[in-house]
């Protein structure tokens, strides 16, 4: 009987009947040097748009402040403050600093926002080339963050460089970025932010049964190799799919090793997810400095959700291999299945 009576209806109001609850609106837009993808779930498109355009100019807001490619942010403008002169930066910046300082130490040194000074002798921004041995030692000479001084005491906050040393913010910008989004509680309607390499979702509100998202294959970025659910936090992958270069022969990738000075080259990515996106960006750019062995290690001391995929061609039909922590295994138990008899977990291996 009803299905007579919606045969009766003409086709166009059919069809606004069965369209009628939450819509997806999506949004690409070119920021922070990526294709940046954005999605809401809303009762009707205006209400979508209106917040997709909060978001975009909350992550524009965010790359006008901590982008070191330009020389007008905030960051930019500390790079070139005379040394030794105190530079005061505002209270997004200030409580960002302490949060650097703390996975900076935690890491003994593998993540490093301050190699501004490598990343320019090894030419990662412009095709990569060999630094020359003195090039090599001057730079080392004046990275790391321990070449800044920060003081937040008596109501201002002020970063002081020592030397010549520079901010890079390419390990943890978009983190920051999309934890913004995420502490914005006017960003009321689910969403889901893609940042090229790292993914966020709304915290706020979330979206039943959660937002569908992808870890790419290692080397061939565009493949995905595992699909999971993601209802919470953020889940951020360092690889060197993204931007390798070759330099007399060797390949490396734009991720360098701070302790050592030497820019790297490994196959596999280092995949982090975290309840906050700064902590997942900085974390698994810190992890594929690590390597797989050393990572896994570091994430399961520190009770973190990772995971390592390695190009493989043996017994896998997605061509990769599979690393994981115990909590990554618990929160994504879906990946465990896709990749079946590759994921090695900290569960099964157990003590020998
Ligand atoms: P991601 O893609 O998040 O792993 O960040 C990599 C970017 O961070 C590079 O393109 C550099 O701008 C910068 N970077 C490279 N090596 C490091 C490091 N060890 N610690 C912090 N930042 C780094
Ligand atoms: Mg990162």
């Amino acid at each position: 009987m009803g299905l007579v009576a919606l045969g009766t209806l003409c086709p166009l109001f059919l069809h606004s009947l069965l369209a009628a609850g939450p819509m997806e609106v999506e949004r690409t837009v070119y920021l922070m040097g990526t294709r940046a993808t954005l999605v809401v779930t809303a009762p009707d498109r205006v209400v979508a748009l209106r917040q997709l355009d909060r978001m975009v100019r909350s992550l524009e807001q965010t790359e006008a402040t901590l982008s070191t490619w330009r020389q007008s942010t905030e960051l930019g403008r500390l790079n070139r403050q005379p040394v030794g002169e105190p530079f005061e930066v505002g209270s997004d910046v200030c409580a960002l600093w302490p949060i650097l300082i703390r996975w900076h130490e935690e890491t003994s040194g593998a993540f490093d926002p301050a190699v501004g000074a490598l990343i320019e002798a090894w030419g990662l921004r412009e095709g990569g080339r060999r630094p020359s041995a003195t090039e090599l030692t001057a730079a080392r000479a004046v990275s790391g963050l321990r070449h800044f001084a920060f003081d937040s005491g008596s109501g201002a906050c002020r970063v002081t460089r020592l030397g010549e040393v520079t901010l890079d913010a390419g390990a943890f910008g978009k983190g920051e970025a999309l934890r913004r989004l995420q502490a914005d509680r006017q960003n009321g309607l689910p969403w889901r932010v893609d940042l090229g390499g790292q993914v966020a979702v709304s915290v706020a509100t979330r979206r039943p049964g959660g937002w569908p998202a992808a870890i790419a294959h290692p080397v061939r970025r565009g493949e995905s190799v595992i699909d999971i659910v993601l209802d919470e936090g953020s889940l951020a992958t360092s690889g060197a799919s993204e931007r390798a270069f070759s330099v007399d022969g060797v390949r490396i990738a734009h991720i360098l090793d701070p302790r050592t000075g030497e820019a790297l080259y490994r196959r596999e990515s280092a995949t982090v997810w975290h309840q906050d996106p700064l902590v997942a960006d900085l974390l698994s750019t810190a992890l594929y400095v690590m390597g797989p062995e050393a990572g896994v290690h570091f994430a399961e001391s520190h009770g973190l959700a990772a995971l390592f995929l390695a190009p493989s061609t043996e017994g896998t039909s997605n061509g990769a291999a599979a690393r994981a922590t115990a909590p990554f295994a618990r929160r994504f138990p879906e990946a465990t299945g896709q990749v079946f008899d590759q994921i090695e977990t900290s569960v099964q291996r157990g003590p020998s």
